[in-house]
């Protein structure tokens, strides 16, 4: 907390010390005003405006400052303004006062609430965004927590100050109403409990209630108002019809056919999608030659003769083939449909939220289903620079057809497959320059990450343009060039094959959202809420046309969601998890994480200790010759509880599955330390950052104390 707050916290503490120090709470009390009255009433009677500022003046003192004596200060404005008046005065001023405390609480506490639950907090905060005015009436209508109480947690929340006045003035009405009216009657009453009966305080439960019920049943009609326009089907031929075959549709139509309902999958091109064909598989498969040859170039490091190696690139293309062959089965028609899948191949069209057309060769059919996963993948995004048709490109979808190495590659883009294709056609033996327009590669990742992977690029050959913007491909004298601003100036690079890889983008045209007026959401992916509905509630979307990752494994997870929510979400509904989310990028070094890392951490406000560990000192990695890398972990102050882990080294990716089980399941470290790890491995390094990290914790006192013992028991 910086000393600004700190020294409005210490006013208001003092203030409110002065308030009991000095007995005032004695004057907020029934019978002291019940005593008094007769000289308020003068006081009101010889100067009805300044009495009226001055008890608007405190009541907002009172409210603000969280004191207790609101309530008899508005039975108090009751008897001394009467109804109407009373009512007005109270009115604004405990909403004035409220939204004062809110203000305070927001500014003393929140930041450091924040920091503390930061992650925590963000399902609260997403409530509060979307339904926080409802939430707030109801609070304000049912006199179930004290008014003060509602003022303070509600700073805390992202709640807009301007909604917290308002909702409160309305919400607070009928309450002041009441307690005012019953000021009116003041002689007739003994005690603050008199004033509301049971049978009143059921009527604001009603009354709160009401607001919530009323958004409910308005979502619930609209949800079943949503497909009007389209007839029903009095029956359905399938329970679910999934669109597209890749990891998220494959995922979905086999968990859909392992609860017994009958589903059909729609597969307009390639089984598998992606991530078999054009993806993840060739991606590994052409890493794996690579770093063959770039290991037997280290040859004599190993103690062997330099190797000559030699290679036929379009051998190793003709091998990623044969790779994805093999894995090929596991996606395959043969074996959905042996899992109960009805497998079709054709492009699925949605007609209407019941209806899919499949156009196939063989003809059109329609087949009626209760509900639809839409699972149609992204494809590469291919930004608008001049000339780029004219040079022709290369995609992560073309590039497997190459079979002759490009001399010169330009590399567009350093995410992970731009980074991690722009290391393998480098040690295939391509001039590769990878171009970047942000200032570093897998901009992602902590910048000493980027740049420990940026570092063994250079170190390999590949030329890496960082902030370099690209503006027009030309050609130019026979040769193709790519003219970049880089800080003002034009660079001008030479190239024999470009290889766009800046991004995908989800499909989302020509299969029907156009039509049922499915929204696109501003990341230009299919909009749907934390249960993975869409707009219609049994049209369900997952995996890389629904974002927010491009993974196959986050494809996988929200599959379930979609599959379950699809067939069970008429009785319950699951909302997506993405509390873990873990991925790894394949180059060399391999870089993992999950969870936060610092850059993220700092954007957020979360608060965090890093603790890291050097690889390059472990046993295991040394004698693989690979020692270099090391674990980076984000852990809450204080606590050994995982806020992320960033691995960077071999088999990072593989590595990180520790981080990602103990953050599932509230694993700390130390419980990583006490458990035991095989010597020699490269797990290894996970309990060493644990034991880094109880290094930095232990007591010092306690061990000071230790010493001293030891030396009294030596004598
Ligand atoms: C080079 C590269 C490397 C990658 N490496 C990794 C990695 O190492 N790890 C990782 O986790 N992820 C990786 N990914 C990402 C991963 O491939 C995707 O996240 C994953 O494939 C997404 O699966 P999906 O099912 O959402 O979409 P897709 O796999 O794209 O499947 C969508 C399918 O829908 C079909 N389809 C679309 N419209 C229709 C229609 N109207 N009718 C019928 N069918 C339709 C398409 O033909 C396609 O087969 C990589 C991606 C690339 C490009």
């Amino acid at each position: 907390m910086n000393r600004s707050k700190l020294a409005f916290a210490a006013l208001l503490i003092a203030l409110i010390a002065a308030y009991f120090a000095f007995g005032l709470g004695e004057v907020f009390r029934l019978e002291y005003f019940k005593s008094q009255q007769a000289s308020f009433d003068a006081f009101h009677r010889q100067h009805p405006l300044q009495a009226a500022a001055i008890f608007f003046a405190i009541y907002v003192a009172v409210t603000a400052l969280s004191l207790p004596g609101a309530a008899i200060m508005t039975i108090a404005g009751g008897a001394i303004f009467g109804l109407a008046r009373g009512t007005l005065i109270i009115s604004f001023a405990s909403s004035i006062g409220a939204t004062l405390a809110f203000l305070a609480s927001r500014y003393v506490l929140r930041d450091a609430i924040r920091a503390r639950f930061g992650e925590r907090l963000r399902a609260v905060d997403a409530g509060v965004q979307r339904d926080g005015a409802f939430y707030l009436f109801t609070l304000r209508l049912v006199p179930v927590f004290p008014f003060f109480v509602v003022n303070l947690v509600m700073g805390l929340t992202p709640l807009r100050t301007w909604t917290f006045y308002w909702v409160s003035q309305v919400g607070m009405l009928a309450g002041t109403v009441v307690y005012v009216n019953a000021g009116t009657q003041i002689a007739k009453i003994e005690s603050l409990s008199g004033i509301l009966s049971p049978g009143l305080v059921g009527a604001f439960v009603l009354l709160g209630l009401f607001p919530l019920a009323a958004r409910k049943s308005v979502e619930f009609f609209k949800a079943r108002r949503a497909p009007g326009k389209w007839k029903k089907p009095s029956r359905f031929d399938r329970n679910l019809v999934v669109i597209g075959a890749g990891s998220a549709g494959l995922v979905s139509a086999y968990i859909a056919a392992a609860v017994k309902a009958k589903v059909t999958l729609v597969e307009k091109h390639r089984m598998g999608g992606d991530c078999l064909n054009t993806g993840c598989v060739p991606s590994k498969a052409l890493i794996r030659s690579a770093k063959l040859i770039a290991q037997m170039r280290r040859a004599p490091e190993f103690g062997l003769q330099p190797a000559q190696v030699d290679f036929d690139f379009a051998e190793i293309m003709e091998r990623v083939q044969r790779v994805v062959k093999a894995v090929a089965p596991h996606d395959s028609v043969e074996r959905y449909s042996a899992l109960g899948v009805e497998c079709l191949r054709g492009e699925a069209k949605i007609t209407s939220p019941w209806t899919v057309e499949v156009r196939a060769a063989e003809g059109t059919r329609t087949l009626s289903t209760r509900a639809i996963v839409i699972a149609a993948g992204a494809r590469p995004f291919v930004p608008p620079v001049p000339g780029l048709d004219e040079v022709g490109y290369l995609t992560s979808d073309t590039v497997w057809g190459l079979r002759a190495l490009p001399r010169r590659l330009i590399v567009l883009g350093g995410g992970p497959i731009g980074s991690e294709l722009a290391q393998c056609f480098a040690r295939l033996g391509s001039r590769v320059t990878q171009v970047e327009m942000l200032p570093r590669i897998m901009i992602r990742e902590d910048p000493e990450i980027s740049e420990r992977v940026m570092q063994q690029f250079r170190r390999e050959g590949v030329d890496v343009r960082v902030s370099h913007k690209a503006k027009r491909f030309v050609r130019e004298g026979g040769e193709k060039l790519l003219i970049c601003d880089h800080e003002g100036a034009e660079v001008r690079l030479v190239f024999d094959e470009v290889l766009v890889a800046v991004g995908r983008i989800a499909n989302t045209a020509g299969y029907g959202l156009e039509e049922l007026g499915i929204p696109v959401a501003p990341a230009r992916t299919v909009e749907t809420n934390e249960y993975l509905q869409t707009v219609y509630p049994n049209i369900l979307a997952c995996g890389d046309v629904a974002g927010p990752y491009q993974f196959t494994h986050t494809a996988a997870h929200q599959a379930w969601y979609a599959a379950v929510n699809a067939l069970f979400g008429d009785f319950r509904k699951f909302k997506a998890d993405y509390s873990v989310i873990p991925w790894a990028t394949f180059t060399d070094p391999e870089v993992a994480r999950v969870g936060l890392n610092e850059t993220e951490a700092r954007e957020r406000g979360i608060a965090y200790e890093v603790t890291t560990w050097d690889i390059g000192e472990l046993d295991r990695a040394i004698a693989d010759g690979e020692a270099h890398g090391v674990v980076k972990v984000l852990t809450a102050p204080g606590s050994d509880r995982i806020l992320g882990a960033t691995i960077a080294g071999e088999h990072a990716g593989d590595l990180i599955v520790e981080y990602i089980a103990a953050m599932k399941h509230g694993i700390g470290l130390n419980r990583i330390l006490g458990t035991i790890h095989i010597y020699p491995t490269l797990a290894e390094a996970n309990k060493y950052a644990a034991g880094e990290w109880k290094r930095n914790h232990a007591p010092q006192r306690l061990l000071r104390w230790l010493e001293r013992f030891h030396a009294w028991r030596r004598g």
